[in-house]
């Protein structure tokens, strides 16, 4: 397979299991563990996001988490699975649910984009394939989060919503908080018609004005927007140091023989996951 490593994430082969772990993250692997999955054997195919699963799918899920997690030292049964559906709702998680197995579908966590937790072994997970998951780590307050922003939770700021939980949920400080930016689909690749250029044009008036945001395709006459560049900039507006804001660089298409794309394999499209966890 080839290798995704760069300055900022380093990838990593164990008993044919591939997943990419960010650099920085690594420097607390005294107090965290975390992964994100490469490779398509790894992952599973879904209709529709991680909703509509039959049981066939979702053993293969069960059995592609398990995988993931006995190579990065995390227990299986640690997992806690936020139930996507493009909101800007973080909850916090408290304790496991499920005593004797992963909480997959839980009530608790219907139409919940972003999990907070300080309690170890929680293993916070959210799957993506094109949308952005970020990873982020306060290790002053030794609080964890794992959130998914995809295009519309993005427009919705939930990486704001995530930093804003974990200060009032756990009295987090903007300045000490660490947020990895999983590999997703980049400006090279987003693109997008004027109803949802419009969405962003409404949410991030001033930020739109910048050529490094939006570009104009005039051959196609679409728009491609830097979800990645947005976040950034959102983050840095609440706080959050520019150097503890790091990006893994990776697009999602431009790799999608090694990551899961939903724009390349529609409409079966298999899911990339991120894992993060406290010890
Ligand atoms: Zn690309």
């Amino acid at each position: 397979m080839k290798d995704l490593s760069n300055e900022n994430i380093i990838q990593f082969e164990k008993n044919g299991v591939s997943y990419l772990q960010f650099r920085k993250l690594n420097e607390y692997n005294k107090y965290i563990r975390h992964a994100y999955s490469l490779g398509k054997e790894l992952n599973y195919k879904t209709r529709a996001g991680n909703r509509n699963l039959s049981e066939n799918e979702i053993e293969k899920a069960i059995l592609a988490y398990e995988k993931l997690c006995k190579n990065i030292d995390i227990e299986p049964i640690n997992i806690v699975k936020a139930n996507q559906k493009h909101t800007a709702n973080v909850k916090v998680a408290r304790e496991k649910i499920n005593k004797d197995k992963m909480d997959l579908f839980e009530d608790y966590y219907k139409e919940t984009d972003g999990l907070v937790t300080n309690t170890p072994n929680l293993a916070l997970t959210t799957t993506s394939a094109d949308c952005i998951s970020l990873l982020f780590y306060d290790p002053v307050k030794k609080v964890i989060a794992n959130t998914h922003s995809g295009w519309r939770g993005t427009a919705q700021k939930i990486s704001v919503n995530t930093v804003r939980k974990m200060f009032e949920g756990f009295k987090c400080e903007p300045k000490d908080i660490i947020c990895c930016i999983c590999p997703s689909i980049r400006k090279c690749h987003f693109e997008v018609d004027e109803d949802v250029k419009d969405i962003f044009e409404n949410e991030f008036p001033s930020l739109m004005q910048m050529k490094e945001i939006v570009e104009k395709n005039e051959k196609t006459n679409k728009w491609h927007i830097d979800t990645v560049l947005i976040n950034k900039l959102i983050l840095e507006e609440v706080g959050l140091k520019p150097e503890n804001i790091i990006d893994s660089k990776i697009c999602t298409m431009c790799n999608s023989d090694v990551l899961h794309s939903a724009r390349v394999e529609k409409p079966n499209y298999g899911l990339n996951t991120a894992i993060i966890e406290k010890i």
